[in-house]
Parts: structure tokens; sequence; C-alpha cells
């Protein structure tokens, strides 16, 4: 009898036990299908309290599998929102050169340079764009190789300063650099790092009137280089700011985006400096206030 009721209660308890093992890797499961599926909202629930430290394997696994799911729920997210994003950017130009392609078969438009120049100026674009969504998509993966070599500042502003100097004169601005005197070498990626100036020292050109005043300063801040590029131009609104690393985000979309800017150097621009253990942030009194961008880069000594 004794044995019978210990077997009895051996079938019992090991068919409870595993009921408490298998019911949740069968959610697990279900769920795992469900996610493959495309269906990312679903949860799995965590049985025992997370806040007393008391989770057993089970709970955990189910933890670890809800934070993925949160995971692939922002990437899914992530990806819809781009191909709206870019759908959207090609959507201007390309109704525009249909346009102009119409005008000219209908015999509205004459066919004449200026016709085919802006037809020109609409593929330029969309290069342009092209591009950009190419050198976004390999910095947001991470799919570039940093180089770093050590490098001087003023060299790296002397350079910025060929560069875009004769824009700024044929444009009226004054550009005015101040390098503080014995800054320590940075280790970076001297291209990266040139396209980030390029990007910042560009839109203060771009966005400041003639007569205006764009500075570069680079001075220490302790453990950092603090790069700084500041402009007399039409500020940005306190509304506006928060969003300016956005990818496509522009401040006057009609205005930006006929001057040809896509919105995404900004984004490119925060990948680099991220990549490079800095950070990169904007100021502005608000609009017609002036802006001003500042990012910081590890010292070397
Ligand atoms: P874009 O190619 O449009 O310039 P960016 O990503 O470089 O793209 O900049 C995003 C937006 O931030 C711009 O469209 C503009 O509205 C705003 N912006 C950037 N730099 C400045 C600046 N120096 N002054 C005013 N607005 C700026």
């Amino acid at each position: 009898m004794a044995a019978i009721a210990a077997l009895i209660a051996a079938v019992v308890a090991s068919f409870l036990v595993s009921r408490q093992v298998v019911t949740p890797v069968q959610r697990m499961m279900k769920l795992s299908h469900r996610i493959a599926e495309g269906e990312y909202e679903e949860r799995l629930t965590v049985s025992r309290g997370v806040r007393s430290n008391q989770l057993d394997e089970l709970d955990q696994l189910a933890l670890s599998f809800n934070q993925m799911a949160d995971k692939l729920e922002k990437t899914e997210t992530m990806r819809r929102q781009l191909i709206g994003d870019v759908t959207h950017e090609l959507r201007t130009p390309l109704a525009a050169i249909k346009g102009y392609m119409e005008g000219l078969m209908d015999g509205v438009l004459p066919a004449e340079p200026e016709t085919y120049q802006q037809v020109h100026t609409e593929i330029d674009r969309l290069q342009r764009l092209v591009n950009d969504l190419q050198e976004l998509s390999r910095v947001e993966a991470g799919a570039f190789q940093l180089m770093p070599v050590s490098i001087s500042l003023p060299g790296l502003i002397e350079t910025i300063k060929g560069n875009l100097g004769h824009q700024f004169e044929d444009k009226g601005i004054q550009l005015e650099t101040q390098v503080e005197p014995y800054l320590p070498n940075i280790m970076v990626d001297k291209d990266r790092i040139l396209q980030v100036l390029t990007n910042l020292v560009g839109n203060a050109l771009q966005y400041t009137p003639s007569g205006g005043k764009v500075s570069i300063r680079a001075a220490r801040d302790k453990s950092e280089i603090l790069i700084s590029v500041s402009d007399t131009g039409i500020g940005i609104a306190p509304d506006h700011l928060p969003f300016i690393f956005n990818r496509f985000y522009r401040t006057d979309k009609s205005r930006t985006r006929a001057s040809g800017g896509s919105g995404i150097g900004l984004t490119i621009a925060q990948a680099l400096v991220k990549a490079h253990h800095g950070r990169i942030w904007a100021e502005s009194a608000g609009e017609g206030k002036g802006s001003s961008f500042h990012f910081t880069l590890p010292a070397v000594g």
C-alpha cells in the first residue's frame, strides 16, 4: 500500500513539476512562432516578482525573451519608418522629373537648355540622396572601420579653412578660428572627423546670411577636446532643437529641400562622433539668433 501511495505521489509530483516547466516553454515556442510571422506585440509573463531577485532560470529566460522581442519590435518600427521616410524623400524629385518630361512631351515646356538643366538638378538631388542614404546605412550599422591617427587640431582647422574658405568669401561671411594654445593632439580617424567638421561648417555657411560670421573654436575641457562651430545665422527654434539630429529632419522642409539638404548630414555626424566616444549637441537662442554646434573628442595626452 505504502509503495503504491509513494508511486502515485511520485507520479503526481513529477506531473506537476513537469507542467511547471513545460507550460512556459510551450508558451515561449508559440510566441516565437508569432514573432517569426511578424507579430511583435505580445510578451511572456514573468511569474515571480521581478524585484524580489528570486527569478528562477525559466523566469530569466522569459525576461531575456521579452528583451529580444522588444529589440526586434524596435528594429522593425525603425525599418518601417525608414522605408516611409525614403519613399517620401524620393517622391518629390521623381514627381518633378515626371512633370518636366510630360511638359516636354506635350510641348508645354520649351525644349531648351534651361528645362534640361532643371531635370538635371532634380536628378542631381536624387543622386545626392542615394549617396547620403548609403553613407547613413554604413555608419548606422557601424560597418566602417576607424583608422585613428594622432592629429593636431590647428592643422585640421586649417584644412577646413582651405577647403571652404573661398565659399565664405563668395557669400560675404567672415570665418574666424580660435584654437587654444598647447592643445594636445587628438587620436581620431582624420577623414571622418574632417567629414563631421565639414558638415557643421557647411551648415553654418548655408544657414547664415551674407554679412554674418562663423567661428570655429577648439579648447580643452578636462580630459576632452571641445570643438564648436557657432554662427550668427537663422538659428533654430527651441521646438526643433531636440530633433535636428534625427534623420531627414529639417526645420523648414520646403526651403532646405529646395537648397538640396536631405537632413541626413547631422545624423551621420552624430554617428561618427559617437564612434569616437564623443558627444555632439546643438544650442540656439531661437530663430534669427544664430546656432552653435559642439562636439567632444577624447584628448590623447
Ligand atoms: P541638411 O542637409 O538639410 O542641412 P543636416 O542633417 O545637416 O541636413 O541638418 C538638419 C537640419 O538642421 C537642417 O535642415 C536645418 O534645418 C538645421 N540646421 C543645421 N545646421 C544649422 C545651422 N547652422 N543653423 C540653422 N539650422 C541648422
